[in-house]
Order: structure tokens, then sequence, then C-alpha cells
């Protein structure tokens, strides 16, 4: 005992001096860790720091403006070498200075030309690299990515003009009910309207919201003031014989009447301008003129295009009553330079059909067919510049995903995804493909 007692008491006497320091380094390294070295990157707008260490550390960050500054405290931690921040800089980064807090913990100060977004993270060792902090700036005004997002705006609705066929004075056909073809085709405007507003990339303009009584050449007007990409005009049909069914979708021909009954119905339908008391004027001397323009032919053909589509879908829920797109010289579809149909939804004159139109459901049912018919053709022909033009994403269904984390995924609301896809559930299958929308809020 006491021969062990006077060893100890020799060794901490002798070596007191030698091994204090020794202890003290043993406890200092146990607490704290050491910056190794800084790396300094650069690119497009942002600048990274990497901080080297020789264990996990915790820090925190905060920013300061005037001067912009941003402000980096670790806890228990040194700098090796104060060589290593002296000459630190570039575009951004004036400089950086260091200093000890808490008499232990280090605070690194970046003095900042620029407003920027700090982010810090650690990472845990792995194959060749210890333990490191990182530090990115990024520059506010020229973030890429921030860029982007203030770019979205120029890209623009495509814009659906809704022509509710008649109003106000010219009631248009009736039924044996009683049922008028403006009140109709209001209805189903305005159902339409509602639907479009909610797909994402589409704008709907009411050309007619309320009864009253517009001129063709007005409605054509309001459409090419609004910079309508499609005109649908609403109308229902109407025959001598009640037999007459289904629906028919027309495009302006370019030289006249495809059908006599379409030459008939267009005779029916322009004359709403001479009910209203106002003629068409020269009109049709300024059309036939247009018709020589090549654009005008690109746009019947884009109409026949879309009214292709509309009758595909009207035909999945209800009888056509012609199965190709006709062409006729309806003055509401003589617009040269923006694709216009005219949709005689059901006839009126059938009393079966005049029924089916009187009713909220088949109302919504035709409105949500010819949205389909208007999305598929915007999904293969959109405007240049137009939201839908970017519509292209595609995300394949993987496991464990679900309606709600793909709309997180790509920041949109999950009824505008479903709504895209015509979801009506919340099922997914692995492997299903869905189209990403872009939305407008952006
Ligand atoms: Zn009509």
């Amino acid at each position: 005992m006491d021969n062990r007692r006077s060893f100890l008491k020799k060794f901490v006497g002798i070596g007191g001096l030698v091994v204090a320091p020794a202890v003290s380094r043993v406890a200092e390294a146990a607490q704290n860790a050491a910056i190794k070295n800084i790396r300094l990157s650069q690119s497009n707008n942002r600048t990274r720091l990497v901080f080297d260490l020789d264990r996990s550390i915790e820090h925190s960050l905060f920013r300061l403006n005037n001067p912009e500054r941003v402000v980096l405290d670790i806890k228990n931690t040194r700098l090796l070498d104060s060589g290593l921040v002296e000459e630190m800089q570039n575009s951004l980064l004036k400089g950086v200075r260091t200093g000890v807090r808490n008499g232990n913990d280090l605070r690194i100060v970046f003095d900042l030309n620029d407003n920027v977004t700090p982010r810090s993270f650690v990472l845990r060792p792995e194959a060749g690299a210890g333990h490191r902090l990182v530090l990115d700036l990024e520059d506010k005004n020229s973030i890429p990515f921030a860029k982007t997002v203030k770019e979205k705006p120029k890209l623009r609705d495509v814009i659906i003009a809704i022509d509710a066929g008649h109003g106000g004075r010219d009631p248009g056909a009736s039924g044996h009910l009683g049922t008028r073809e403006k009140d109709i085709t209001l209805q189903i405007a305005r159902k339409l309207h509602r639907i479009i507003k909610k797909y994402p990339g589409m704008k709907p303009v009411l050309i007619r919201n309320g009864d009253y009584y517009m001129a063709l050449r007005d409605r054509v007007k309001k459409a090419r003031d609004n910079k309508a990409d499609l005109l649908i005009s609403l109308h229902a049909d109407s025959y001598r014989d009640t037999r007459a069914r289904g629906s028919s979708v027309y495009a302006l021909s370019v030289d006249g009447a495809s059908s006599e009954t379409a030459r008939w119905l267009a005779e029916k339908e322009n004359a709403s301008d001479l009910i209203g008391g106002v003629k068409l004027d020269n009109k049709d001397d300024m059309v036939a003129e247009v018709l020589l323009d090549l654009s005008l032919t690109g746009t019947i053909q884009s109409s026949l295009d879309v009214g292709d589509e509309i009758l595909g879908e009207l035909k999945r829920i209800g009888r056509v009553h012609k199965k190709r797109v006709q062409q006729a010289g309806f003055a509401v579809l003589k617009s040269p330079d923006v694709p216009s149909i005219l949709l005689e939804t059901a006839f009126i004159s059938n009393p079966k059909e005049e029924r089916k139109l009187r009713s909220p459901a088949h109302q919504r049912k035709t409105a949500k067919a010819i949205l389909r018919g208007v999305s598929d053709y915007f999904s293969r022909k959109a405007p240049p510049g137009t939201w839908l033009s970017l519509n292209n994403k595609e995300h394949k269904i993987v496991g464990g995903e679900s309606i709600a984390s793909i709309s997180k995924q790509y920041n949109i609301t999950s009824t505008d995804l479903k709504m895209v896809n015509r979801l009506t559930g919340d099922h997914l299958r692995i492997g299903q493909k869905l189209k990403i929308p872009y939305t407008t809020t952006a």
C-alpha cells in the first residue's frame, strides 16, 4: 500500500509538469472538435463551403442584414489554422472572420455582397470522407430555381370561349315541353365554365352570361378580345321530324356547307342576327377574302381536329347525329384566327332528348364530355407559351406512393392531379402512368 502510494506521489510529483498538459489535451480533445480544412466551391449562384471535421458537431446558423452577413456558430470547436479563412472570398463572399464564444465555441462570420438564403447540413463519415459540415449560400437575386419560378407567369392559360347560343329576344328553338334553346345553352355553358375553371392550364370565358340578346359578330369579337384559343358555341338542334336525335359538331367550311342539312342549319342559326335586327353587313364579303388566307385553312383544320375529339367523347355518353364533324358557314364560326366549333348538343325537337337537355345531370355529363375532348386536343396541340404546352410530364407509380404523396412531390393539389388523370378514386396501381399538371397558382 505504502509503496504504491509513494509511487503515485512520486509519479505525480515528478511528472506533474509533463503529465498535466497531456491530461488537459486529452480532456480538450474529448470535448472539442477541430476544423481540419475548409473547401470553397461555386456553382451558378451557390457558394458551398465544406468544413472537414474530426468528429460530429452541433451548430446553428443565422442571417443578419445591413450589412449582409451569415453567422455560423459551432459548439466546442476550434479552427486548427486561422489561415484557412484568411483569403477566402469570391463574388458573393467578401470575407470571413472567426471568433471564440463562451470560451469553447467557434463563431464564423461570413461577410456578403448580397442577400442570400443560407442552408446547412452535416454529413456523416463515409468511404474516404470524415465528418463534414456543409454550408450553402444561395444568391437570392439569381438562384436558377427562383428564376424559373419568376419566368412561370410568362406562361399562360389556354383560353376557352364558351358561347351559349341565342339569348334574350332570340329564344332559339323550343321543345314540346316549352324548353327554350337559349336557356339550355346557358345552363350547359355555365356548367362547362365551372369545370374548365378547375382544370389546370385552362381559362374559360363566358361569351353570354345571362338572358340577353347578343349579335353573332359581337360574340366573335368578345372571343377574339379575350384572345381565345378556342370558341365553343353551344346549341340545341331542332328538326321537322321529331325522331331526329343525337349531337352534331360543326366547323366552318371553306366553300360553304358540306351537307344540305348543314346549309339549312347555318341559315337557321345565322338568322338570329336578323331576328335581333342586326344585319351582318358586308361581313360575308370580308370573310370570303379571309377565306383565301392560309391561316384560316389552318384554323379550320384545328377546328375539325378539336371537333373530332369532342364528337368522340359525346359518342361515349350518347348518340351522335352525324359521325363526322360537319362543315357549314355559321357566322359564329367565322373567326379567321380562332378555331371555332358549333355544337348541337341534342335535338330539342325530340321529346326524349328534350327531357335529357333539361336534366342538370345530363347537362353536367355533356359539359364533362366537351372538356375531355378539349383537353385531349390541347394535350396534343397546345399553343406555344401555354401551360398546357409544357404538360408532358409523366409519373410512373412505384410501391408506397399515393395521390397525396405525388401531389406533394410536384407541389400540386390532389384535385388537379385527379382531374387531369380522370381519377375518380384514390386507388393507384404500380406501373400506372400519371400526367403531372402544371399549376397556375405557382
Ligand atoms: Zn341554336
